[in-house]
């Protein structure tokens, strides 16, 4: 079983209340290969919320307490990011997932890219909070932009 973000399945829970919605991914849920979870509404948020940004370095250092994550006002919900994390890993496990894929960019689920903190639009690579904690337990995780390695 493949555990995909929600977004990407089309459902509308990305801090705006968009879906980032991808037919193949779609195609695999309908199929049953594939379901979805959202680590930000896991963590506790709801939709719309605030957009938020990991400030000071990357998923694997707001795991390791050496950055955060902000909100574009300054709030600091890193707790509730991580909350959303580790709920997803336990999903991972209970689904014993062969494979994640989660939505580029996010500072939850970003696996090659995330914001750089700014709230400018400008990116960086390095991984999101959920993806950083998922490929430390050792689950194979890509983007929406790598299906075809997958697929
Ligand atoms: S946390 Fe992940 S699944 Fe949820 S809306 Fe953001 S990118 Fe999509």
């Amino acid at each position: 079983m493949i555990l995909v973000s929600s977004c990407l399945g089309g459902i509308e829970c990305r801090y705006n209340g968009s879906h980032a919605a991808s037919e193949k991914i779609r195609k695999l849920i309908e199929e049953k290969q594939a379901v979805m979870a959202c680590p930000e509404l896991l963590g506790g948020f709801s939709t719309p919320r605030e957009p938020a940004e990991i400030i000071g370095g990357t998923g694997e250092d707001v795991l390791n307490g050496c950055a955060k994550i902000i909100t574009s006002s300054g709030e600091n919900v890193t707790d509730l990011y991580m909350k959303g994390a580790a709920q997803t890993l336990a999903y991972a496990k209970t689904i014993n997932a062969s494979a994640v894929i989660l939505k580029e960019n996010s500072p939850s689920c970003g696996s090659n890219f995330i914001y750089n903190g700014s709230f400018s639009g400008k990116k960086i690579a390095g991984n999101g909070v959920t993806a950083a904690l998922l490929k430390q337990a050792g689950y194979r995780v890509i983007s929406e932009n790598q299906l075809d390695d997958i697929l």
